[in-house]
């Protein structure tokens, strides 16, 4: 966001995206659930050049004891970019980044989990980025919904996000990279779609609040149709389980 756009490249042209998408569609998504063996719950998603796996591990006791909330689960998500998942390698370990956006996930993911059903408990959610390119949060995020309903995790819904914003003065469905980078506007949200309710909205750049609105109910048109491709991961994968049995 906000870096100066190189003279040869065009955002925008013909009612087309730099990479011929309209402006409110959104980039080609695989997700397939339940992909590792060891951890509780798994999902791997493909999200234009995004390569994120979830893991889901819990619920388990929280240790060290003092961390314990007697009253519910505590959500730990950690989001972590590998080294080689962007074009300049990435120092390893966490950043300030990574930091933030470990927190806004846990916090989005606690508002749909049912943690009243485990005291003192610690639901342990990793995010690992393999390969990047604009709006690893809601990507990260919509595997970790696919990783949790694949734990059985009892949730009050499965949480899925999806990015609005705007480029040359348009508001568009899902940010690439180039649009991340040279665009005005980037607002990722987070949903419980059987409600609508917001789970996290961000925003970098500026919108005015026509453009806000219209790219808050672009964004939430967005994330329905990533839950619907969530929940025929889930079906796809309990399918093959009866099959084999
Ligand atoms: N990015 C990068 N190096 C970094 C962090 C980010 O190259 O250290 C790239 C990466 O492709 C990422 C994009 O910049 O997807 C946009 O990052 P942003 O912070 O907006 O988060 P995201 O859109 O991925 O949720």
């Amino acid at each position: 966001m906000g870096m100066k756009k190189p003279e040869d490249v065009v955002l925008f042209k013909d009612n087309k995206r730099i990479d011929g998408r309209k402006p409110n569609e959104i980039r080609p998504i695989k997700i397939e659930a339940g992909v590792l063996y060891r951890a509780d719950g798994s999902a791997y998603v493909e999200w234009g050049g995004n390569k994120i796996l979830a893991a889901v591990y819990g619920p388990r006791e929280a240790l060290p004891k003092h961390i314990q909330d007697p009253r519910r689960a505590i959500v730990n998500a950690r989001y972590n970019m590998a080294a080689f998942s962007v074009e300049d390698r990435k120092r390893p370990g966490p950043d300030r980044r990574s930091i933030e956006i470990s927190k806004v996930i846990s916090e989005a993911l606690e508002r749909v989990i049912l943690t009243e059903q485990f005291p003192r408990a610690a639901i342990d959610v990793n995010i690992e980025v393999l390969d990047a390119d604009a709006g690893t949060r809601c990507a990260g995020l919509t595997a970790a919904g696919v990783a949790l309903a694949d734990a059985g995790i009892p949730m009050r819904d499965i949480p899925v996000a999806c990015a609005a914003g705007k480029v040359e003065g348009k508001v568009i469905l899902d940010l690439c990279k180039e649009e991340d980078n040279y665009g005005e506007a980037d607002m990722p949200v987070a949903i419980a779609p059987l409600t609508d309710e917001i789970l996290l909205l961000q925003m970098d750049g500026h919108l005015t609040y026509d453009e806000f609105e219209k790219a808050l109910d672009l964004a939430i048109k967005g994330c329905h149709i990533v839950s619907d491709m969530q929940k025929k991961a889930l079906l796809k994968k309990y399918e093959e389980v009866l099959e084999v049995e």
